[in-house]
């Protein structure tokens, strides 16, 4: 099977499975996943599941890209903060959809990476940081959307803080690191009331605190 089936059948495999939202059908038809997964899984690149990419962390599996950033209900006016850059895929996406997306990684090898594809791809509109999410991005917020990207045991408040609170979004996997019973939880801030969904079963890598000692820097 060439690439080209591959991506034409993940894309239907996807709209048979809930992401309905034709603008996010599009970004991900278009963002070429296969730059974004290691060499030795490239045959895999359109496979719908996640892999492993390298600091131990992986790409998450494309149904979950898909049902998260539908989830998100982005316009391309507004400004979007997503935490866990890790391959730099989900990033990609989100920037397609948006006016502005920044993101931020923990491991700087991982960042280095990501915002190298980023320029390659000619997606301007991506401001990155090598930084510890946990405590988002204060000096850019507010943000119209927030999305994690690794799982927090608890929804952390620093994050919601920095919401815009005219229907500001975060979107963001909740549960024990690794555990089978993490959900993703879709917070709504209007005013100063907070209202919060479970949205459906995940399994990511945990958010971890603090910003990572990489060898390369
Ligand atoms: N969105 C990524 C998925 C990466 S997996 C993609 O499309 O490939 C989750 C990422 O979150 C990992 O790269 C991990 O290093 C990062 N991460 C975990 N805790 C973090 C934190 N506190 N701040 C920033 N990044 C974090």
């Amino acid at each position: 099977m060439t690439l080209d089936t591959r991506r034409i059948r993940l894309i239907m495999d996807l709209r048979n499975s809930g992401v309905t939202d034709t603008a996010v059908l599009s970004a991900m038809e278009r963002i070429p996943r296969e730059s974004f997964v290691e060499e030795s899984f490239l045959d895999q690149a359109w496979a719908n599941r996640a892999l492993p990419i390298s600091c131990g962390q992986t790409i998450s599996q494309p149904l979950v890209v898909g049902l998260m950033t539908q989830a998100l209900a982005l316009t391309d006016r507004m400004r979007v903060l997503e935490i866990g850059t890790g391959s730099g895929y989900q990033a990609a996406i989100l920037s397609r959809l948006c006016r502005r997306l920044y993101t931020i990684e923990r491991h700087r090898d991982l960042l280095a990476v990501a915002e190298s594809r980023f320029t390659e791809m000619s997606l301007h509109n991506i401001t990155t940081q090598a930084g510890d999410g946990w405590k988002g991005w204060p000096r850019q917020a507010p943000f119209d959307r927030i999305l994690v990207t690794a799982a927090a045991p608890v929804v952390p408040q620093e994050l919601v803080a920095q919401l815009s609170d005219d229907g500001g979004i975060l979107v963001l996997p909740v549960g024990e690191a690794s555990s089978a019973d993490q959900m993703v939880v879709r917070v709504t801030k209007l005013g100063d009331k907070l209202s919060s969904e479970q949205l459906f079963p995940v399994r990511f890598v945990p958010l971890v605190e603090g910003v990572a000692e990489d060898s390369a820097s």
